[in-house]
């Protein structure tokens, strides 16, 4: 523990909370997540105890972004967000605040939560919309259509909201080209100033999965997918909204603070089942199983990582967002752990790359391309 207090007290963190609730289970979902909502309220009141815990074992660290993800945090009632919220800034030095984001399903908003929410604080929403045609949404097993979709948007604006943000899915089975560019277009046009966009991801059992192995229904091929990822990238600059990191889109000035933090390696702490933390070399997981954690019997998985592995992170995340990787910087920081044999190894690798036109260089910056983005797992693998 000293050493992550020093860790705390070193930069300000980014602090991770997660509802692990949801009013129905999407067909694709395999989060931490139960609709067995028996356990909210011993659950909130565990989470709302680990926030003063953890502030008083970190010496009240600052902290410069907040995040309630889920699961489905708007199902919170307003007693219990006001206790969270409140527990937060009684643990926590907020003078720093530059962000204070919740994530919320269109399905279970109203105006009265959110005007609550943004009295308490929260001046940025992330709305996971997914897709606006119903058909689409049936079968992710959504539990609100494209209208409300909208509708949420629109109250979350109403409510005053600083900055909106959507979720929009590429790769649903049946969900056609023109389609995700309607959706974007009509995502954008509601003055969202937030995109991301995720590839229906089904590594895990689900039944959307097993719906898919049966043959009753059919991924889009890779082809088509990649198509739709292309043909948004061009589009959405064309309706004001920049691409950042490979999954998202904002405007400028509107990209998500807290959510840069993973990607250029800032300290964050992360409460609740499943939840994530990493500051300097530690990073530990709490287990996913929501009743072991809110009674209290869940285990950390724990890992330090080494030198090599923590340098190997830099340009693993770094690549991922626009701006690329400063490599000169990274060379020297290698050259300070003797690390720098690691380095050389990795440029004769990323030639390939960079002949093949997954990469480029522009000045000390190494960034992928357009068409890297798309094949970014190829040249990730080489730093895993
Ligand atoms: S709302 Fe999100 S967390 Fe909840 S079941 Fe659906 S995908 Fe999973």
């Amino acid at each position: 523990m000293p050493a992550l207090r020093r860790a705390a007290q070193a930069e300000a963190l980014g602090l991770y909370l997660h509802v692990p609730f949801c009013l129905d289970r999407c067909t694709y979902c395999s989060f931490a997540t139960t609709r067995d909502r028996s356990l909210q309220p011993e659950t909130i009141q565990r989470l709302i105890a680990e926030v003063t815990a953890w502030g008083a074992a970190l010496g009240r660290p600052a902290v410069d972004t907040l995040y309630l993800g889920g699961g489905t945090p708007s199902l919170l009632s307003p007693a219990e967000l006001e206790q969270l919220t409140r527990a937060i800034h009684h643990a926590f030095d907020l003078s720093p605040l530059v962000e204070a984001t919740l994530e919320a399903n269109p399905g279970t908003v109203d105006l009265a939560w959110l005007q609550q929410a943004r009295d308490l604080g929260w001046d940025r929403i992330s709305l996971g919309v997914q897709a606006l045609d119903d058909e689409l949404l049936a079968r992710l097993g959504r539990i609100h259509g494209s209208a409300q979709a909208l509708e949420a948007l629109d109250l979350a604006r109403r409510a005053g909201f600083l900055r909106r943000s959507a979720d929009l899915m590429v790769g649903i089975p049946g969900q056609s080209l023109s389609k995700v560019l309607e959706d974007a277009r009509t995502l954008a046009g509601t003055g969202i100033d937030h995109l991301s966009v995720y590839l229906l991801d089904l590594d895990k059992a689900c039944p959307l999965r097993a719906d898919i192995d049966a043959g009753r229904l059919a991924l889009p091929s890779e082809d088509a997918v990649a198509d739709a990822f292309e043909a948004l990238q061009e589009e959405l600059p064309q309706l004001g909204l920049a691409p950042y990191e490979i999954s998202n889109y904002a405007r400028p000035g509107a990209e998500s603070s807290h959510n840069s933090r993973y990607w250029k390696r800032r300290p964050y702490l992360g409460l609740g089942p499943s939840a994530a933390s990493q500051m300097s070399a530690f990073r530990w997981t709490e287990t996913g199983n929501i009743a072991a954690w809110t009674g209290g019997r869940g285990e950390l998985e724990f890992q330090e990582l080494d030198p090599a592995e923590a340098l190997a992170e830099i340009p693993l995340l770094g690549l991922r967002q626009h701006a690329g990787v400063d490599w000169p910087r990274l060379r020297s920081l290698a050259t300070g752990q003797n690390l720098l044999p690691l380095v050389d190894a990795w440029e004769r690798a990323l030639d390939q790359h960079l002949k093949r036109g997954l990469l480029e260089r522009e000045g000390p910056v190494l960034r992928l391309t357009n068409r890297g983005r798309l094949l970014s797992n190829q040249v990730f693998e080489l730093f895993v």
